[in-house]
């Protein structure tokens, strides 16, 4: 069985069986800016075929529309605001998001949700702003890319207020939480995220125990890159940059920490990434 992380890099190799979906890469950040499609290249040859761009703001929900229109099929958009830029979602700006969310590449509203670790933003702002963003989700009828750290109770309370906006579909992104906050998104019908956090030997330990409690259906994996380079990657880039290629590496920890074979856990969460952001099938 051929490596990706190990296998020499060749231009237009075929993708390395089988797939993997990047449901969650910030590609539009400037440290891709000198060698995007270099990244893209490494990317395939590690086979992941598909990636979800997050759009955070209104520059990067243009920009991850401007990327996923340069490379259709491959490449699909969020279109929102993330609770650090809560502030910035004017009226003018929800209107603007609503007709980005319309868009055929846009496949999810967000990043949207409550973040009180940083607290960027008032928190009255982030929840009136997640609301807005719900109720996009409502209109245009796709699924939510949701955002939340040290906010569990106010983000359950916004999400059960919009019950049609969960009926569309949301994914939690970078799951951090607990056994409880697991079981309250899996109640609500939630789709998981599981980034190279759960690779971090001083934090992301007690996400172990809990991969075995999130069906195969809704477990999705990301890299959340250029963050999160997974700490026991080895070797590391000089860069410190973290990128698509490397989510095999997190699906290796996801799948050992479920019991099951990688390729198991490859199938399942391409399965599960198509499902809730209807994207297209491609080898
Ligand atoms: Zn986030």
């Amino acid at each position: 069985m051929t490596d990706a992380s190990t296998a020499p890099f060749l231009p237009g190799a075929t993708a390395v069986s089988p797939a993997l979906i990047d449901i969650g890469i910030n590609l539009g950040h400037d440290s891709y800016d000198s060698d995007r499609d270099a990244v893209l290249a490494r990317a395939a040859a590690a086979g992941v075929v598909q990636m979800v761009i997050t759009g955070s703001s209104r520059e990067s929900s243009h920009k991850a529309i401007e990327l996923s229109r340069a490379h259709p099929g491959v490449l699909f958009a969020t279109a929102g605001v993330h609770p650090h830029h809560a502030t910035e979602l004017t009226a003018e700006l929800v209107v603007q998001l609503e007709t980005l969310a319309c868009t055929p590449v846009v496949v999810a509203v967000g990043e949207c949700g409550l973040d009180y670790f940083r607290d960027y933003s008032p928190r009255d702002t982030q929840r009136a702003a997640f609301a807005r963003q719900l109720e996009i989700a409502e209109r245009v009828g796709k699924p939510a890319f949701l955002h939340q750290r040290d906010a569990h109770e106010d983000f359950v309370a916004i999400l059960r207020e919009h019950p049609r906006a969960l009926a569309f579909g949301a994914v939690a992104h970078c799951f951090t939480g607990n056994a409880a906050e697991l079981d309250a998104y899996l109640g609500m019908g939630l789709w998981i995220g599981i980034t190279g956090w759960i690779c971090d030997e001083r934090r992301g330990q007690h996400l172990l125990p809990l991969m075995r409690e999130i069906p195969a259906d809704k477990l999705l994996l990301e890299t959340d890159g250029p963050y999160l380079l997974p700490r026991d990657l080895k070797p590391k880039p000089a860069s410190r940059r973290n990128e698509p290629a490397f989510l095999r590496h997190v699906a290796r920890t996801v799948a050992r920490a479920r019991g099951e074979e990688v390729d198991q856990l490859a199938h399942s969460s391409t399965a599960a990434a198509r499902r809730l952001f209807s994207l297209p099938e491609i080898t």
